[in-house]
């Protein structure tokens, strides 16, 4: 089986978890998922399966605190964010035609759908940075390590989280510092303080974390929290400045999921659109 052959990448290209989670889990509003995601008779199911059972039996508390200290001092590379954008795009060149849109296309996609409903700018700089942190696959990262469905750390995993059944394989399951409801946390600790299982989100977050509005960052940094802001799940380790900013996270996550416009955006007639946007916000160079 492909999957197992292809060691610790078994996605075809990192989209196909993204495609999974909005085909599969979690499929728009009067659409109803093919079937249930655990039937796994379909070998791209398989590969899908596969990268979740890599992921939840790798992210424990250990690990992130690990990824924490190799990543967070930002010291790998300095890139202008179109610089970044071509880099991230070279992630998806060999993919098959029909794992459908280059990340490029899925970031521009998602700004031009939120510019469309009118919101303010920095919302529609959020779309288009939202997956930058996914050149962490470039960097060498194991996709479990990039993408998925992010969770706390240090405390019980939610069974609401994607086949979660696979936790059973992680060393914070057993462990009893780490496996009770709270774990190494207090109730209502507010999620700024609670680890997050390691992926683009929280990368991302702490390289815009000094340039975008609050609610910005909370999507940037939240997004792929499923368990919390589609399955209500964690709301102990929340204080009211998340349940708040909760709105925010949830008023993001259908432009991510759903939006495939039939026509491209045709990024050289939105290119100067953009450079004056994130000039507006950003410096010259993020450090990642
Ligand atoms: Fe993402
Ligand atoms: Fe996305």
């Amino acid at each position: 089986m492909k999957a197992i052959e292809n060691g610790d990448q078994p996605l075809k290209d990192i989209g196909e978890w993204d495609d999974f989670v909005a085909r599969d889990v979690y499929p728009e509003p009067k659409k109803r998922a093919k079937e249930d995601y655990r039937n796994y008779d379909d070998p791209a199911r398989d590969c899908v399966r596969e990268f979740y059972r890599q992921h939840h039996e790798h992210q424990s508390y250990e690990f992130v605190l690990g990824k924490e200290k190799e990543w967070l001092p930002m010291r790998r590379k300095k890139m202008t964010v179109l610089e970044a954008l071509e880099f991230l795009n070279t992630l998806v060149d060999d993919s098959d035609p029909d794992i459908d849109l280059d990340q490029m296309q899925h970031l521009l996609q998602t700004s031009e759908a939120i510019r469309a409903d009118g919101h303010e700018d920095w919302f529609v700089l959020t779309g288009f940075l939202h997956d930058l942190g996914k050149v962490l696959c470039l960097f060498g990262e194991p996709q479990w390590a990039v993408v998925g469905d992010t969770h706390p750390v240090g405390c019980r995993f939610s069974d609401r989280i994607v086949y979660s059944e696979f936790f059973k394989a992680n060393a914070d399951y057993h462990d009893p510092r780490y496996n009770t409801q709270l774990g190494v946390y207090e109730q209502g600790c507010g999620l700024r303080n609670v680890k997050m299982s390691w992926g683009h989100d929280e990368y991302m977050f702490h390289i815009l974390k000094d340039y975008l509005p609050e609610p910005a960052l909370y999507m940037v940094r939240y997004h792929s929290f499923y368990a919390w802001h589609r399955e209500n799940e964690y709301d102990y380790l929340c204080d009211d400045h998340d349940r708040d900013m909760l709105f925010w996270v949830r008023k993001f996550n259908p432009y991510d999921l759903y939006t495939k416009c039939p026509e491209l955006p045709n990024w050289d007639k939105l290119r100067s659109y953009y450079e004056t946007l994130i000039k507006k916000y950003l410096p010259d160079e993020l450090t990642f």
